[in-house]
């Protein structure tokens, strides 16, 4: 059988600003975030975006072991502290960036989004952009309007600004249903990854893909075992449906 793997779920590369407390676990320093690419590098991993990962995903490719980096939400944080040290180790990742000057900044927008050109830099790096929805709403409440409002408008906004296809979505809040899975199938992605907490089982439902959060309260070797060791591994989605965490 395969080996399971690890989609890691990261949102701010940047130290916690006073008196952040609610959302704080979502902010990885720089200096954790050099480490936990360091021991990954040192382990053997290559870090892949979720496209260049899909073979291995699909459980079309075996050799190799493989791990993917993702950030949601698309702050300039990413840009400006995480690709360097993601270069600095050769590694790719996915950023998925809620569309530029659509959504309003809420309770999930903690910190400044990249801008166009912003993306542009970030993908002219060799990383890769994902979809994250227009205005960031729990997916499952939508109209069938407005669920193609945000999935496929998601989709045109940043192909618009890249010039190229934008094929991997991440659902708000890790919000989906099989009515929203549908729609991104439909909408002509390959994929789509949620907040369940699990390592991919190669050849699992590319739509339902579940990741293992990255928690900047969290010592390099807890977030090791949560990466490698951690029995949530292969468990079977229960409640994979829902969101487990709303500050995601
Ligand atoms: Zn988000």
């Amino acid at each position: 059988m395969s080996r399971s793997i690890p989609i890691l779920m990261y949102h701010h590369v940047a130290s916690r600003p006073a008196g952040v407390a609610r959302l704080g676990g979502l902010y990885v320093t720089p200096c954790q975030f050099t480490h936990q690419m360091s021991s990954l590098r040192l382990a053997g991993f290559q870090g892949l975006s979720v496209s260049a990962a899909m073979p291995y995903l699909r459980g079309e490719r075996r050799r190799g072991r493989v791990v993917v980096i993702t950030f949601d939400d698309g702050f300039v944080d990413n840009l400006e502290n995480g690709l360097p040290i993601l270069r600095r180790f050769g590694f790719g990742a996915t950023c998925f960036a809620v569309s530029p000057g659509v959504g309003q900044c809420r309770e999930w927008c903690d910190g400044p989004l990249m801008d166009p050109n912003q993306l542009r830099a970030w993908r002219s790096a060799g990383m890769e952009v994902g979809a994250h929805s227009r205005t960031h709403p729990y997916l499952t409440g939508c109209s069938e309007a407005e669920l193609r409002y945000e999935v496929e408008g998601s989709r045109a906004d940043l192909e618009q600004i890249l010039g190229e296809p934008v094929t991997q979505f991440a659902y708000p809040y890790g919000d989906c249903d099989a009515r929203v899975a549908d729609a991104v199938r439909t909408a002509g992605y390959q994929g789509a990854v949620t907040t369940r907490s699990a390592r991919v089982r190669p050849g699992e439902d590319p739509f339902l893909l579940p990741r293992v959060n990255v928690n900047g309260r969290n010592p390099l070797p807890v977030v090791l075992y949560k990466i490698f060791l951690s029995s949530v591994s292969g468990v079977p989605g229960r409640g994979s449906f829902r969101p487990l965490s709303p500050s995601q």
